[in-house]
Parts: C-alpha cells; sequence; structure tokens
C-alpha cells in the first residue's frame, strides 16, 4: 500500500469499449465465472457488443464454458480476440497455453502482466461492455488488475455459505482505493428448485448476503438458484444455449448495467 499506485492503462487504437465491468468474488468455487459468463451472454442476447477479459488466469474456465477451443490470432502488433458461437469476444490466457490443461504457475507480478497485455495487446473493436473475470479472492493480484483497467463498476458474487461480511468490506475497501462504483452482490446457486414440485430447497440453510448487502448499503442485484442443466451446459461449453432460472434471474442486473 506503500507503493506508487499503478497507473490506469490507456487503451489500444484498436479497440473501443464503452463499459468494463469487473466480476469478483471472495474465493474461487462460488461461480463467479459461470456469473460473469450468463451476464456476457445476456447482454448480448439483447443487442450489445460484448467481450470477456478472463482474468481469473490461474483457473480459466471461461473459454471451456463457451466451448472455445481457437488459438487467437495475430493481427500487426495486436492479438484478435477469439469468438464463440453467438459473437462474445474472448481473451484468456487459456487459449494462448500449449495445452488446455497446462497450469499456470506465474507468480503474481507475471500475472498481473498477462492481463495487463490484454487490455493494451488486444484488438477488442468497438464493444459495449467488457466483462472482466477477475482472479478470486481481495489480495494483490485482483487488485494491481483493478487499478490497471478503467473500470466502470464491480459486481461481488458469492454463494450463501461463503459470504461473510468481511469479503464484503474488503471489496467496498478496493473499490475505494481504485475509486469505483461496486455495483452490488450476486447470490449464486441459493438455492435448488425441486425437479417435482418446483419448492425452492435451501440447500445451505438461509442465507446472509440479503444481510451483508443490507448492513453495506449494497443492492443485492441478482439471486441465482442452482440448476444442473447449467452445469451441463457448461460443463459442455454450450452455456450460450442456457435459458434456465439463472438466466431469467440475472435479468435485474442486465437492466443495472443498461443504465449505466
Ligand atoms: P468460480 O469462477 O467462482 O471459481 P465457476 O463459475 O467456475 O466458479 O463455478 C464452479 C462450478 O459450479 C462449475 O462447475 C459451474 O458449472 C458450477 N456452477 C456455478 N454456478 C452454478 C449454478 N447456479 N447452478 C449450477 N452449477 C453452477
Amino acid at each position: 500500500e506503500k507503493c506508487a499506485e499503478p497507473a490506469v492503462l490507456p487503451l489500444n487504437e484498436a479497440s473501443d469499449i464503452k463499459r468494463v465491468v469487473a466480476v469478483m468474488s471472495g474465493k474461487g468455487g462460488v461461480g463467479k465465472s459461470s456469473v460473469s459468463a450468463l451476464l456476457a451472454v445476456a447482454l448480448a442476447r439483447r443487442g450489445h457488443q460484448v467481450g470477456i477479459l478472463d482474468a481469473d488466469i490461474t483457473g480459466p474456465s471461461i473459454p471451456k464454458l463457451f466451448g472455445v477451443i481457437d488459438r487467437p490470432e495475430q493481427f500487426n502488433k495486436f492479438i484478435l480476440p477469439a469468438r464463440t458461437i453467438t459473437g462474445i469476444r474472448m481473451m484468456s490466457l487459456n487459449l494462448l497455453l500449449p495445452r488446455e490443461d497446462d497450469p499456470v504457475i506465474w507468480r503474481g507480478p507475471i500475472l498481473s502482466g498477462a492481463v495487463k497485455q490484454f487490455w493494451t495487446d488486444v484488438a477488442w473493436g468497438k464493444l459495449d461492455y467488457l466483462i472482466v473475470d477477475m482472479p478470486p479472492g481481495t489480495g494483490d493480484v485482483p487488485l494491481t488488475v483493478m487499478q490497471s483497467l478503467p473500470l466502470d463498476g464491480l459486481l461481488v458474487v458469492s454463494s450463501p455459505q461463503d459470504l461473510s461480511m468481511m469479503v464484503v468490506r474488503k471489496a467496498i475497501k478496493m473499490a475505494r482505493l481504485i475509486n469505483v462504483p461496486i455495483l452490488g452482490l450476486v447470490e449464486n446457486m441459493s438455492y435448488l428448485l425441486c425437479p417435482h414440485c418446483g419448492e425452492k430447497v435451501y440447500l445451505f440453510g438461509s442465507s446472509h448476503v440479503g444481510e451483508a448487502a443490507q448492513k453495506n448499503n449494497l443492492p443485492l442485484l441478482a439471486v441465482l438458484p442452482i440448476d444442473p442443466n447449467l452445469t451441463e451446459l457448461g460443463d459442455a461449453g454450450l452455456i450460450e444455449n442456457y435459458n434456465g432460472p439463472s438466466m431469467q434471474n440475472i435479468e435485474p442486473l442486465v437492466e443495472v448495467l443498461e443504465k449505466t
């Protein structure tokens, strides 16, 4: 915190990006990447030009969710983003590794450097939204990434049993440091819909996310159920075909983004 503040990086001349929204979480496995992907799909379905910058570089799952395996091509001094079936533009370290399952064992500064290059060296073209899937946690790497990109807003994703007040407070602190608003919280895997009667089953007990939102004066923008269909489509690389309750419940969040 005593170091000089890293400057926000300028955007290259091959990109014109209207809004940059980062998706963060206190820890891994809460569905941050899935929420980033669903959000991108929902925005694209509403006619927006959308890109996803996969900054979750130690466990990149964005290409897998969309079934993208093409290596990005070079065009002059730029890297061209990969494209999903429906035309969402994507950049991920996973697309550049020799093999998809190669582990990334780089240290923090190198990781941050790679993410910065996804901003400075990728020809994103014209985008209405760039969704940044952040590395999990509230440590140095996510902070550096956040400081390097000109973010318009932050979303915090959590599962019902994961969200501690501490995570929200840390997120708020980070947001203040970089002077970016937290748009709100997203609760994922909140409940299971009984396939027989449709009743909501709260597998993890009652949630504290709503309370955390209220206490910190932040809106709870979406509450998404566990949907085995979403897991299956994600595993098959077909998240763009998803049309279940988690997609419906993300609509209020899409509307908030359309107003920012
Ligand atoms: P994170 O990015 O936080 O590490 P992921 O988005 O990779 O988490 O999700 C972890 C796993 O949980 C994945 O297999 C994903 O398909 C699954 N998953 C996430 N959200 C849901 C949901 N709402 N319903 C069903 N499965 C989900």
